[in-house]
């Protein structure tokens, strides 16, 4: 998975700002945040998106949603929208599975 820049992520070749992990997931800040908080979890299973990470490993999905719970929690919000983005239709630009964690700011619905 050289060219996948969320393996590079959790590898430890690109840096990140790291605001959470576990056992099988990484929390970090988007690099281009859209609310006040928005963060990225990823699993550190390589699963191109989260409908593929349900068949392989499917107790990470439900990680991915306690860490995103926890990371809000811990910023102190307790609204928050996650986003899945899946396919290029859909905004998909990193194909490692990741969730958005968008919490600080009032969401429009539905989204653009
Ligand atoms: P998506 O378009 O749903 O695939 O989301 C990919 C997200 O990854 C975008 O919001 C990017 O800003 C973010 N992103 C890409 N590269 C990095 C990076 N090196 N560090 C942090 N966020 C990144």
């Amino acid at each position: 998975m050289n060219d996948c820049i969320f393996c590079g992520i959790l590898a430890g070749e690109i840096p990140a700002d790291v605001v959470a992990e576990s056992e099988t997931v990484l929390a970090f800040r988007d690099r281009n945040p859209q609310a006040p908080l928005h963060v990225l979890v990823i699993p550190r299973t390589h699963a191109t998106n989260v409908a593929e990470l349900a068949d392989l490993e499917p107790e990470t999905v439900a990680e991915l949603v306690r860490v995103a719970q926890r990371v809000t929690a811990d910023a102190g919000y307790d609204s928050y929208r996650l986003v899945a983005n899946t396919g290029e239709d859909a905004g998909q630009s990193v194909f490692h599975t990741h969730l958005h964690v968008l919490a600080g700011r009032t969401q429009a619905w539905p989204p653009g």
